[in-house]
């Protein structure tokens, strides 16, 4: 598992959620009809700021239809 440390406050930060999932609507905006994809990560939360971060992305992704709800929608194509 990844390990984050907050850049800001020099503290590690902890987890908030495992299998935290980002939907990269990208793909599906510029080329119609390309399924959405997601991508599953682990969120991390700074305990002193609450700075928040998802990283530990594997290389796994599922795709989706509009309908699935992620934690996150993500609109910057996730996969170029
Ligand atoms: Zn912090």
């Amino acid at each position: 598992m990844p390990r984050a440390i907050c850049a800001k406050c020099a503290v590690e930060m902890e987890i908030e959620k495992n299998d935290f999932s980002v939907k990269d609507v990208a793909m599906n905006t510029i080329w119609r009809n390309f399924p959405a994809t997601v991508w599953f990560g682990d969120k991390y939360k700074c305990p002193k700021c609450d700075w928040e971060v998802v990283i530990g992305f594997g290389s796994g992704m599922e795709d989706t239809d509009d309908t699935y709800k992620a934690d996150l929608v993500f609109d910057n194509n996730f996969v170029r």
